[in-house]
């Protein structure tokens, strides 16, 4: 099992099969989302009373830190640290758009996309950025 941290404080965003995400609706609303742990599954969780749109962007907090989790890739991308059992690290960037299915889970060598809106993201350069994460 992954575990998923958060770049801020360091704490554990996952429990047991969901992670635990803050978010903020374009109304300024906030909610709880969870998030399924297998990059690729967009199935999400939330209270039927916190309403968004599809294609709305919401803004990602840390539910420990309350710290934006908003990358400096791109805007509608948030960040989250994944550690696998082998203790080696991953930064996974996550679309922050509703319905939108894009991840990229990234280590010191290679990019793994998943969903099928990675494309709009594929001209995003990672360069060294996501390194300071590790
Ligand atoms: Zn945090």
């Amino acid at each position: 099992m992954n575990d998923f941290i958060c770049p801020k404080c360091k704490g554990h965003l996952r429990v047991g099969d969901n992670i635990i995400f803050k978010v903020k609706n374009d109304n300024k609303e906030n909610g709880l989302i969870l998030l399924s742990p297998q990059i690729g599954n967009y199935t999400s969780v939330k209270h039927p009373s916190f309403k968004y749109r599809r294609g709305e962007l919401m803004d990602f907090y840390c539910p420990l830190c309350s710290k934006s989790l908003i990358s400096d890739i791109h805007k509608n991308l948030a960040l989250v640290l994944m550690k696998d059992e082998e203790g080696k690290s991953f930064v996974v960037y996550f679309s922050q758009i509703a319905g939108e299915h894009s991840t990229f889970e990234v280590d010191g060598e290679s990019l793994r996309a998943a969903g099928e809106d990675a494309v709009l993201y594929t001209y995003f350069k990672i360069g060294d950025k996501f390194k300071k994460y590790l």
